[in-house]
């Protein structure tokens, strides 16, 4: 018998990067071609701090004022100088004033007297040091403080988060909660960030049917559309929905045209492989150029990217789950690109495999799994790229390399998880 033959397996593992014929794409390859290919397509506007969160900062924000902006305490308990602390033994200091967060201290601290603070009281000149009152033992004749604290403790200086004149965020992040509770804390009303993306978003195909319209023989309900939706909102674009196309060249070519002349972006899923019914990319090749469409992941191989009539166009795969994850890896680096937001990579966390998977060499191989608190991962058992459930019932992609050809219970995978590809 033929050594191969003990194996059927083992014929399956060829090349899988010249598949279709053509070579693939790297990912990294395909996000620096559309880094270098377009840029950014939004105004600058102002808006209100309350409005502002998934919003991309159009500029630098310098601090204008010290934050914290003066020197307080960390803990309620009493401020001394460390100076006046005895090295091996307590030390008993006279009180001397008395501060509450938000009021001003009387006066200067004393040499060898110690004031009492409260969390977020200014400290009295002179005072470097505070020990927090479960630790002291307060008397008639003044406070006893133990040996041993160091100097500056539960002291926080004024400027040590930022610095007035410091960047305290940088221009193209996409502002989250902390990020708003940080301009606020700076005492900003209004931030300047990019005016909204405007996309076009197409669903492609015959058999996609929209509720309330009972299914028919052969077709199916439009998941892509609204899960693209919901995506792209998250990601503060304003949509404009442009329905289901049926799978037409003509009117492929001629709705794609009309989009693209009114938005920023062009959507659409489905419709980019090699098959007969495949207008879309098709279309692009027509009326504009191809920039690719074919990258060496999976899912997801046919996604393509290119221009009509100057405007960007992205097609990811009809597959959902190739198409949530195309959107991702592909449509999110281009989505941010014209928003003027700089594009993030997700953060990848090592996990241990709790599974045994054979793979062709050649593509970089998103695998669903549950990844658990021992940070093991375990694979969901259907993972066509049509379960949806694959997305659902997961909280983590394993990323499995190009040239991995087999991975073992054990062995340490690259993740990323599934939350953060959500925008
Ligand atoms: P395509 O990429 O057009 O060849 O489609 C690949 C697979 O994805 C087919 O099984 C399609 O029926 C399915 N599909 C395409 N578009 C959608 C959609 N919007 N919602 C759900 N499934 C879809
Ligand atoms: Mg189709």
């Amino acid at each position: 018998m033929h050594p191969r033959c003990r194996d059927p397996g083992l014929t399956q593992l060829t090349e899988d990067r010249f598949a279709f014929g053509g070579e693939l794409l790297p990912l990294e390859e395909a996000q620096a071609r559309i880094a270098q290919t377009f840029a950014c397509r939004t105004r600058v506007e102002m808006v209100a701090l309350r409005d502002a969160l998934g919003r991309v900062l159009a500029r630098d924000i310098l601090a204008p004022i010290d934050l914290p902006p003066f020197a307080n305490s960390a803990v309620d308990g009493y401020a001394v100088r460390h100076s006046d602390l005895l090295e091996d033994r307590p030390t008993l200091l006279p009180l001397q004033g008395k501060t509450f967060a938000g009021h001003v201290p009387g006066a200067p601290l004393p040499a060898g007297t110690a004031a009492r603070v409260f969390t977020g009281a200014m400290l009295p000149a002179g005072a470097d040091t505070v020990q927090m009152q479960e630790d002291c033992e307060q008397r008639d004749d003044g406070v006893l403080i133990r040996p041993g604290i160091g100097m500056g403790a539960n002291r926080r200086l004024a400027g040590e988060d930022v610095a007035r004149g410091a960047r305290a965020l940088e221009g193209g992040r996409r502002l989250m909660p902390p990020d708003i509770g940080l301009l606020a804390a700076l005492g900003l009303e209004r931030v300047p960030v990019h005016t909204r993306l405007k996309v076009a978003l197409f669903s492609t195909g015959d058999e996609l049917v929209e509720p309330p319209a009972p299914l028919a023989a052969g077709q199916i309900y439009d998941a892509n559309r609204a899960m693209l939706a919901a995506l792209l909102s998250r990601l503060g674009a304003v949509v404009e929905d442009g329905g289901i196309l049926p799978d037409d060249p003509d009117l492929t070519q001629g709705r794609l045209r009309t989009a693209a002349s009114r938005t920023d972006l062009v959507l659409t899923s489905g419709g980019v492989s090699t098959g007969e019914s495949d207008h879309v990319r098709a279309a692009i090749e027509a009326i504009g150029e191809l920039t690719f469409w074919r990258v060496a992941i999976k899912p997801g191989r046919p996604v393509a990217v290119g221009l009509v009539d100057g405007t960007p166009l992205v097609g990811v795969p009809g597959n959902p789950v190739a198409a949530q994850i195309t959107f991702s890896l592909i449509g999110r680096p281009l989505l941010d690109r014209l928003s003027g937001a700089t594009y993030q990579p997700p953060v990848r966390f090592f996990a241990r495999s709790g599974f045994a998977h054979r793979k062709k060499p050649g593509r970089r191989e998103y695998v669903r799994v549950v990844t658990d608190a021992a940070g093991v991962a375990q694979r969901y058992p259907k993972d066509g790229a049509g379960i949806l459930t694959s997305l659902t019932q997961t909280n983590t992609l394993a990323e499995l390399p190009e040239a991995l050809t087999q991975l073992s219970p054990g062995d340490p995978i690259n993740c990323i998880a599934l939350a953060l590809l959500h925008g």
